[in-house]
């Protein structure tokens, strides 16, 4: 089965598609499955494809606490395990930080291009990379169960920004 490579983040779009795409996927997703797409997953969604750059916790918990009072850390805490439960987000370790993933149906580990410069996340998730780590693994004996990729680099945009003065 072909998985296409998403490199939307890459190029200058409208993002609010993206939100409304990954919003709509996930309600699709979670009645497919039986699961319980509550007020506050979908914010807590929401807030995590506020951009391409990965965000923290905390900045979720901020801004969710400036708009409930009932937004209490563990709430968001559980919302998050939720949402990454279910592959609609990913946790990036080197940044402690979450991002959205735009092909959440799909089970995957996921190769992350992170942006040095301005911190905009792509996410690869190719399945040739995936398999090919995992042979290799085997070959020695070992059954990798966990493989997350995070790749530090220059985003096009940032390779290509013109040197401001
Ligand atoms: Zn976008
Ligand atoms: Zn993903
Ligand atoms: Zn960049």
């Amino acid at each position: 089965m072909s998985h296409p490579v998403t490199t939307t983040s890459i190029l200058p779009h409208d993002h609010r598609d993206c939100v409304q795409t990954a919003l709509q996927t996930a309600e699709q997703l979670c009645q497919r499955r039986g699961l319980r797409f509550t007020a506050t997953r979908r914010r807590v969604l929401e807030l995590v494809w506020d951009s391409h750059k990965p965000i923290g916790a905390y900045d979720i918990l901020e801004t969710l606490g400036r708009e409930s009072a009932s937004a209490a850390p563990p709430t968001v805490y559980r919302a998050l395990d939720f949402l990454i439960e279910a592959g609609l987000v990913h946790r990036l370790d080197s940044l402690n930080a979450f991002v959205g993933c735009p092909d959440p149906a799909s089970r995957h580990a996921g190769q992350f291009l992170i942006c040095t410069c301005c911190r905009t996340v792509t996410e690869l998730s190719d399945p040739e990379i995936e398999q090919l780590i995992a042979g290799k693994a085997a070959a020695g004996g070992f059954l990798a169960v966990r493989q997350v990729l995070e790749i530090e680099g220059l985003c096009n945009q940032c390779r290509t920004a013109p040197q401001s003065a």
